[in-house]
C-alpha cells in the first residue's frame, strides 16, 4: 500500500472514531473496530489500567465512560507504520477532560484490531520540567531570606513530624524513589520510609557476583539518564549506588532505617494511620494515600523439609547469601534452578567449590545474547536509538501491546529462537536439564510476567552445568536433610557442608497481610499475574497485571514495583493517579475485572 493511502485510512479512521465519540454512540464506535479487537487503556478512559476485549466489553467500557472522558482534539501524530500480517500502525494524541493523551491504532482491513490510549499528563498540572521547572532563586533583595539548602533541611526537619505527607511509600528500592520522584516533579509532598540503612541497600545486599540481565538502555530512572558511558550490563553495587545518588540528586525525602511496623485506614477522615520504628523510636505517620513499594516478593520461601534443624552444615535462602568465599573444596547444594541459584552455583564453583544443582521442575532457559538479538534489540539498544526510538518512546511501544497478543506474538519468536539455540538447547537436554518454554511456549518475559519466576537469563551458568563442572540432580526433590548431607526423592544421598535454598518468595500479598491486615489482604486479591490459568498464575483472566499500580479494592492503597522498566512507566501513571485525588479532580474508576462494572464512586475525588 503506498504511503499516502496508508496515512489516509490511518485519519480516516481516527476522524471517524473522534466522530462517534463526539455524538457519544457507543455502538457506533463498536463498529469500527473488529469484533476480536483489544483496548488497552491506561487511564485516558477508565482511570485505571485495563484491557477490554471483544465488541461488547468495547461498547460497555465506553458507554460507562466516554461522558465523563470527553475525549476530543484528535489528532495523528506522525505518519503510519506497516504493522505485523499487513496491518497499519499510528500514533495519535487526544485530550479528556481532565488529561492530555497519546493514542495507538492497530487496524487491519479498515477496522481496529488493537487499540492503546493512555494518559501522558494532567492539564494544567505539568510536571516541573523544561519551561516549568524552578528558578532557583529570587532575584531581589530579601530581609530573611532562606537558602535553596535551607529551605530545603526546613522541609525535611518537618516532614512527617510536624507537617504530614499526602503520600507515604514503603519501600525505597527503585520503585519507590522513582515514584517519589515522580511525585516530586508534581509537587505532590512525599515521604519514603526504609528499613535499610542506605538507599540502593536492597541491591547492595544481594550477591556480589550479581549484574543486571536488562542492558542498560532498558533501565534508566526517570529524569536522569545513565551517562553514556555506563556499562551494558550494570553490576548490582553500581547500580545501588546510583539509586542512592538519585535519590540525593532528585532530593527525595527518605527516612532510611525506618521500618513500617503496621497501617490502618480510617474512612471517615479517609486518612492512614502508620506507625514505624525509627532510630528505636516509634513514630506515627497519617498519610491519605499509602503505597506498598516492598519489593516483588514477600519473604524468603524456604520448603519446610523433615529433619532441616539437624543438618550439620551451613544452610541459609539464597536472599542471604552473598559470596562463594571461604567454600573453596566445600560440597555445596543449591536447591532451585531460577535465575538466582544458577548465578549462586556459578559463584561458588568460582571460588572453587564443589557444587550441585538440585532441579526439582523444569526452568526456561534462554541466553542473555539471544535475548538481546531477538527482543531487547529493537526497542532498547544503540541501534534502536538510531532509528529515533528513546527509552521515553520505547516505553510507549511497549506499552502499546496488550498481553493477550504478546503471548501469541512471542510464542512465534520462541520458535525462532528454539532453531537459532538448537544445539545449545540439545547441549543442556543432553545433561539432563529440564527445559521448558512456558507452559504455552511464550517464553520468558510471559513468565515474568504471569509468575515473575520460573527462568534463568543465562549468562554463563549454563555451560558449567553442560560440561558438568557444575553437577546436576535434576527431576528430584529433597525427601529428607540429614545431619550431613540431603536424600533425595529418588533415593540417591547426597553429602553437603553446605545448602542454599534458591526456592524463591511468598508472594507480595504477603506485604499488606502483615502490615495492614488478612482482612485487608483477602479484599486486595492477588497482587501480579494476569490470570493466565498457567501455574502460578491461576484464573481468572484479567488481561491486567493484578492490582500493580492501579486502583486497589482497599481505597487510597497502591502498589508499585516490577522490574526497572515498569518502574520506569508506571511510576508516572501512578503518580498521576495520586496526583489527580490530591487536587480533586474527578477519577471515576472503571474496572469491571476489580469493581464489577458499575464505575466505582469510592474513586471519585
Ligand atoms: C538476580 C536478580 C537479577 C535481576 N535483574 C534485573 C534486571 O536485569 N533488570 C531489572 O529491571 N530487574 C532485575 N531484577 C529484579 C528487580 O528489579 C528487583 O527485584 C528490584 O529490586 C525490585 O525493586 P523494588 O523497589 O520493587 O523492590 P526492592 O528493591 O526489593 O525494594 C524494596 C524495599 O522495601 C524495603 N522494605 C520492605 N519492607 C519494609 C518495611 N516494612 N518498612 C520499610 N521498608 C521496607 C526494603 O528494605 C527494600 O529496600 C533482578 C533481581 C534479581 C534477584
Amino acid at each position: 500500500m503506498a504511503h499516502s493511502e496508508a496515512a489516509d485510512q490511518c485519519a480516516s479512521w481516527l476522524n471517524e472514531f473522534a466522530e462517534r465519540l463526539a455524538g457519544r454512540d457507543p455502538k457506533r464506535v463498536r463498529s469500527l473496530f473488529h469484533e476480536a479487537a483489544h483496548w488497552r487503556d491506561l487511564l485516558a478512559f477508565s482511570w485505571s489500567i485495563i484491557t477490554v476485549e471483544g465488541g461488547p466489553a468495547i461498547q460497555d467500557m465506553l458507554a460507562r465512560c466516554v461522558e465523563a472522558a470527553n475525549p476530543h482534539a484528535f489528532a495523528l501524530e506522525d505518519g503510519p507504520l506497516p504493522g505485523a500480517q499487513g496491518s497499519l500502525e499510528a500514533w495519535f494524541r487526544f485530550e479528556t477532560t481532565t488529561a492530555n493523551c497519546r493514542g495507538h491504532i492497530r487496524l487491519r482491513d479498515g477496522r481496529c484490531v488493537s487499540l492503546f490510549t493512555c494518559v501522558v499528563a494532567l492539564k494544567g498540572h505539568d510536571e516541573k520540567l523544561g519551561a516549568a521547572r524552578d528558578k532557583g532563586v529570587q532575584h531581589g533583595a530579601f530581609a530573611g531570606r532562606k537558602s535553596w539548602t535551607e529551605r530545603r533541611r526546613e522541609i525535611q526537619r518537618e516532614l512527617g513530624v510536624s507537617t504530614q505527607p499526602y503520600c507515604l511509600i514503603i519501600g525505597g528500592g527503585q520503585g519507590g524513589v522513582t515514584l517519589a520522584a515522580r511525585l516530586k516533579m508534581l509537587n505532590v509532598p512525599t515521604l519514603v520510609i526504609d528499613k535499610h540503612a542506605r538507599p540502593g541497600d536492597a541491591w547492595r545486599e544481594r550477591y556480589r557476583s550479581l549484574c543486571l540481565h536488562d542492558p542498560v538502555w532498558n533501565i534508566h530512572l526517570p529524569y536522569l539518564p545513565f551517562p553514556d558511558h555506563w556499562p551494558v550490563f550494570t553490576p548490582k553495587d553500581k547500580m545501588a549506588d546510583w539509586i542512592e545518588a538519585y535519590a540525593q540528586i532528585m532530593e527525595l525525602d527518605i527516612w532510611s532505617s525506618t521500618e513500617a511496623t503496621s497501617a490502618a485506614y480510617d474512612a471517615s477522615s479517609r486518612e492512614w494511620t502508620v506507625t514505624a520504628k525509627r532510630a528505636g523510636e516509634t513514630v506515627t505517620l497519617r498519610p491519605k494515600q499509602l503505597v506498598i513499594a516492598t519489593g516483588m516478593s514477600g519473604a524468603p520461601h524456604i520448603p519446610n523439609y523433615p529433619g532441616a534443624t539437624s543438618f550439620e552444615g551451613l544452610q541459609f535462602h539464597s536472599s542471604a547469601y552473598r559470596t562463594g568465599e571461604g567454600f573453596a573444596g566445600k560440597r555445596c547444594i543449591v536447591v532451585g534452578s531460577n535465575n538466582s541459584a544458577h548465578d549462586i552455583c556459578a559463584d561458588l564453583w568460582e571460588h572453587g567449590a564443589d557444587v550441585t544443582m538440585i532441579q526439582r521442575s523444569s526452568t526456561l532457559v534462554v541466553r542473555a545474547a539471544t535475548i538481546m538479538k531477538f527482543f531487547s534489540s529493537k526497542l532498547y539498544s544503540e541501534e534502536a536509538l538510531k532509528a529515533g526510538i528513546t527509552t521515553e518512546w520505547a516505553d510507549f511501544i511497549a506499552a502499546s501491546r496488550p498481553y493477550a497478543l504478546l503471548a501469541e506474538a512471542h510464542k512465534a519468536v520462541y520458535d525462532e529462537i528454539k532453531i537459532h539455540d538448537a544445539e545449545y538447547y540439545d547441549r543442556l537436554a543432553k545433561a539432563g536439564f529440564m527445559l521448558d518454554f512456558g507452559e504455552d511456549g511464550s517464553g520468558l518475559s510471559m513468565k515474568y510476567i504471569r509468575r515473575g519466576s520460573g527462568y534463568y537469563i543465562d549468562v554463563g551458568a549454563s555451560e558449567l552445568i553442560m560440561d558438568g563442572r557444575v553437577k546436576l540432580k535434576s527431576g528430584v526433590h529433597i525427601e529428607q536433610v540429614e545431619a550431613n548431607g540431603v536424600m533425595l526423592s529418588d533415593g540417591a544421598s547426597l553429602p553437603a557442608d553446605l545448602i542454599v535454598y534458591a526456592t524463591g518468595f511468598d508472594p507480595m500479598e504477603r506485604w499488606i497481610e502483615q502490615l495492614i491486615s488478612p482482612d485487608v489482604a483477602r479484599s486486595v486479591g492477588h497482587i501480579w499475574g494476569l490470570g493466565s490459568g498457567t501455574r502460578r498464575d491461576p484464573g481468572p483472566w484479567m488481561g491486567e497485571l493484578r492490582n500493580m499500580w492501579k486502583p486497589t479494592r482497599q481505597q487510597s492503597l497502591w502498589v508499585q514495583g516490577g522490574n526497572l522498566q515498569q518502574a520506569r512507566f508506571y511510576s508516572k501513571l501512578l503518580a498521576i493517579q495520586i496526583k489527580a485525588r490530591m487536587e480533586g479532580i474527578p477519577t471515576p474508576v472503571y474496572d469491571p475485572m476489580v469493581f464489577g462494572a458499575e464505575l466505582n464512586p469510592r474513586h471519585l475525588a
